[in-house]
């Protein structure tokens, strides 16, 4: 699983920073977190494509997050799409996007599907799920875990020896939790499997405060994206506009014990970002700064 920051300034883009967009990737499909103005033409620049996304999750819906759906679902539908793209949110989700999708003289061409996740649901998608949690912002907004559904355990070749089980299909089918047949005996997986290891874990904020339920839902994360508005000294007015600053993020990650931090939707103010860092580094080592491109790479635990 790859992370590639498409957007990283919070309110509006700077000349380096592009508003927010987080891409996903995950086998051939893209999860897509937040969609600011230009995200199509950030996906360009990147090493990802727009026409691989299958889902997108708007966090909450001030433009700097939303406006650049409706062009990148333009140029989906020019570029041929036929496959629906399904777009979640918080309440009024529905609303928006058939009114974001209605502006001019255009139709997709292929079915945008948009569904309100409450806080608390989940999207299942298969090998992994989409849960929502409430942000404490200006306006309602969700945070979002994606986590992956454990994976069967690892596979004993020493004890399918014994087991008198040959190498080859019988093998996969083991992996693949199934039982076979060896002679007049059944070899069920749990014999010859360890025990299931979990999946990766990725949190995205959104813009937020810092709150305890964060803690929870971050908790052991692989990787928290967290809103870094401000460094430390404008915490005070980061938090009026319900956002947090790189030390409050900081001290979220380090409760919530997560793998790596990643800072994100910077105050266009901050041409350079070292004092974010270094307030953040105060409290938590594991940490970075995220930049346009910026590319993470999220391998097994085990
Ligand atoms: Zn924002
Ligand atoms: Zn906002």
């Amino acid at each position: 699983m790859q992370i590639v920051f498409l957007g990283t300034s919070g309110s509006w883009p700077t000349p380096k920073r592009n508003v927010s967009a987080v891409a996903v990737k995950r086998g051939p499909e893209i999860v897509l977190f937040d969609c600011g103005e230009g995200t199509q033409r950030q996906f360009m620049l990147s090493p990802l494509s727009f026409m691989q996304v299958s889902r997108v999750f708007l966090s909450h819906f001030h433009g700097d997050h939303f406006l650049g759906l409706p062009g990148m679902v333009q140029s989906m539908s020019m570029n041929g799409r036929e496959v629906p793209l399904e777009v979640y949110g918080p309440r009024g989700v529905e609303q928006l996007v058939g009114e974001l999708l209605s502006i001019g003289y255009f139709t997709p061409g292929f079915v945008v599907k948009a569904k309100e996740i409450p806080p608390g649901g989940q999207v299942d998608c298969g090998e992994y799920v989409v849960k929502a949690f409430e942000a404490v912002h200006t306006v309602p907004g969700s945070s979002y875990v994606l986590e992956e559904k454990p994976r069967p355990g690892r596979f004993s070749v020493e004890r399918a020896d014994a087991l008198g089980i040959p190498s080859g299909p019988l093998f996969s089918k083991l992996q693949e939790g199934e039982s076979v047949r060896i002679g007049d005996r059944t070899v069920r997986p749990e014999e010859v499997l360890g025990p299931p290891r979990r999946g990766r874990k990725i949190v995205y904020t959104g813009d937020t405060m810092p709150h305890d339920a964060l803690i929870e839902a971050a908790r052991h994360a692989d990787v928290l994206i967290h809103d870094a508005t401000s460094d430390a000294a404008l915490e005070e007015k980061a938090n009026r506009y319900g956002h947090s600053s790189s030390r409050q993020a900081a001290e979220i990650a380090k409760k919530a014990d997560v793998g790596l931090l990643v800072l994100t939707h910077l105050s266009p103010r901050y041409e350079d970002p070292k004092s974010i860092l270094e307030d953040a580094k105060t409290v938590f080592e594991r940490v970075r700064v995220a930049e346009d491109f910026l590319e993470i790479q999220v391998p097994y635990a085990d």
